[in-house]
């Protein structure tokens, strides 16, 4: 492959980690593998982090993006769960203002539907108790008048009122890259498109992995003291690489969100609404669309290629148009779309919603640990639960409490909320000759904080005369230059949002992308060419389903 200063940093960063052996190698890069990564680096732990795609390329940049305790375990009386989770979404907010947001979400409360006022009432009180929801934030129950007040588009027919009560959102990629960065900042060595391929043992106890580098086909050997599996749904498939016979550990079940333009579903704020078959979905606004999930079914095909089929986008229409009367969606109005699998603890006999959510930890007779289940609102305490057990398995190691609640996520935080209104509002001056300037301030400053200033500068130094181009381009380069962006969907789907959030954005400049990436990067014309067809191919399928 040809070198350039980004592929020769990251071989010299390559070469210096093989100087090395750890006190602990993760596999995988999801917000279960960073967040560990980020807690043990931070005790003092050497910290050798693998993930075999870019990071969060698996489940971790297709959920919700919710930052939530969990109202629907409620049902499944998973109180522990909800406390846990419930407690850290103030947490997370503290610790990335920019990225963890409060969102106040609707219920609507209707005649058909499973819960009245009163149970919803109830529910929604303890979910408030456990989480330890304060003041303003705590719930209310509404009348129809101020729930259609509120939200005009809510179908008025058997609407009984609606509750109102407080979540965060986030964007779960920029999380795990959040974790990750942080990490490295605290001493952990952290490479994408490294696959783990085999597990070595010494004494019939794990002490180190062999990897495959995608980007070169070259291999490496590592040697670490422990070993840990955060690989999401893949967990099962690297139980595999240490012992054939393990049983299965995870039920996978499929989870689709689709995006309309925002005049198409116009709710003015998040709405979590009953579908009529026990479950509950979310439309959720966010920049200049909306997105509505998710679907929930078992999933036993391709881990590496997920689907969205006409069916998932056909459920979800189905339901939006049936809790907003005067909406009527067809596949057509469909501009974005993504699919992601939880991986689930395996409970024989259970339907894909009865799954628990529960994290479970898992160790293998020659000492490898994985790790699975959990939800991205509860990583940063499976991370400390992770790490409390690899130090507790480990004499050499010191005894050290976990510190990532006092860690913030971002080199240079803004204070709070107040504070990224005030940046949002100069960035937004700053860029104000592209168009939805609003819109694009929004989205850089909660994807990026203060990093959003390198963005700047480099727009700033643009001389290309079509604004918009110039502000994605000035996003692409600081990209690549410092959060390790090597191929399209790096940075169209984890970095940008671009492909779920603006995908008219995208579709007007993906070839620029493409051949920015191409100059930047050294490809030779064969390497654009398969690169720039993948990404085509990657805007067509976000649309598109059979
Ligand atoms: P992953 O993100 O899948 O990470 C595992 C990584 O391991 C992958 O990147 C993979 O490439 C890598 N890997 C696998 N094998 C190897 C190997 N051999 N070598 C190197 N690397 C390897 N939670 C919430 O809190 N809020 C929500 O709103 C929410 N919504 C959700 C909606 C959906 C549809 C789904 C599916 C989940 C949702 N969740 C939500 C749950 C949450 O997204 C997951 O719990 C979380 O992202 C799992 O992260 P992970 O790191 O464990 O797995």
């Amino acid at each position: 492959m040809p070198q350039n200063h980004i592929l020769q940093t990251r071989q010299d960063k390559i070469n210096k980690s093989l100087e090395n052996s750890y006190d602990l190698i993760i596999i995988g890069g999801g917000i279960t593998g960073c967040g560990t990564a980020l807690d043990a680096a931070a005790r003092g732990l050497s910290v050798l982090l693998l993930e075999k795609g870019d990071f969060a390329s698996g489940t971790s940049s297709k959920s919700t993006k919710l930052i939530h305790g969990g109202l629907r375990y409620l049902k499944q009386f998973e109180f522990a769960l909800i406390r846990e989770t419930g407690r850290e979404r103030a947490l997370l907010h503290k610790l990335a203002p920019h990225l963890v947001v409060s969102e106040k979400m609707m219920l609507p409360i209707t005649e058909t539907g499973e819960y009245g006022k009163m149970f919803t009432s109830l529910g929604l009180g303890i979910y408030d108790y456990l989480a330890g929801v304060k003041g303003e934030d705590k719930k209310k129950i509404i009348s129809v008048k101020k729930a259609k007040k509120k939200e005009p588009l809510l179908t008025t027919d058997g609407l009984n009122g609606a509750a109102v009560y407080s979540e965060y959102r986030t964007d779960d990629a920029r999380l795990t890259m959040a974790n990750a960065m942080t990490a490295e900042r605290y001493g952990a060595t952290c490479f994408s498109y490294m696959e783990v391929t085999d597990i070595l043992e010494k004494k019939g106890k794990v002490n180190g992995v062999i990897v495959e580098d995608a980007l070169t086909g070259l291999s490496y050997t590592y040697k670490g003291r422990q070993v840990v599996s955060a690989t999401g749904p893949w967990v099962d498939k690297v139980l595999d690489i240490v012992d054939d016979n393990t049983e299965q550990k995870l039920q996978l079940t499929k989870g689709v969100h689709i995006v309309v333009a925002k005049d198409k579903l116009p709710v003015s704020q998040s709405i979590y609404f009953e579908v009529g078959d026990g479950r509950m979905i979310f439309a959720i606004p966010r920049a200049g669309v909306t997105y509505i999930g998710t679907t929930d079914t078992f999933y036993r095909k391709s881990l590496n290629h997920i689907e969205v089929t006409a069916e998932d986008a056909d459920y979800l229409l189905q339901a939006v148009n049936r809790a907003f009367d005067t909406i009527d969606l067809t596949a057509d109005d469909i501009i974005s779309s993504w699919a992601g699998l939880r991986p689930l603890i395996y409970e024989e006999g259970k339907s894909p919603s009865e799954l628990s959510r529960k994290d479970e930890i898992f160790i293998s007779d020659n000492g490898l640990i994985s790790i699975a289940g959990g939800k991205l609102t509860g990583y940063r305490k499976m991370a400390e639960r992770m790490v409390d057990l690899v130090i507790k398995r480990d004499k050499k190691l010191e005894r050290k409490e976990s510190s990532t609640e006092n860690i913030y996520l971002h080199e240079s935080p803004l204070a709070d909320a107040a504070a990224v209104v005030t940046y949002r509002k100069a960035v937004r001056k700053i860029i104000k000759d592209t168009t939805k300037s609003k819109v694009k301030a929004s989205m850089l400053v909660h994807m990026y904080g203060l990093r959003a200033d390198h963005i700047l500068e480099n727009y700033n130094d643009s001389t290309e005369t079509d604004r918009d181009l110039a502000l994605t381009l000035a996003e692409l380069d600081y990209c690549i230059e410092y959060e390790y962006v090597y191929r399209p969907s790096d940075f169209v789907i984890r970095r940008s949002g671009m492909l779920y959030f603006d995908p008219l954005r995208l579709e007007k400049y993906y070839r620029d992308i493409a051949q920015r990436m191409s100059e930047k990067l050294n490809w030779d014309q064969d390497e654009y060419e398969n690169q720039l067809s993948k990404l085509e191919n990657m805007i067509a399928e976000s649309k598109n389903f059979h």
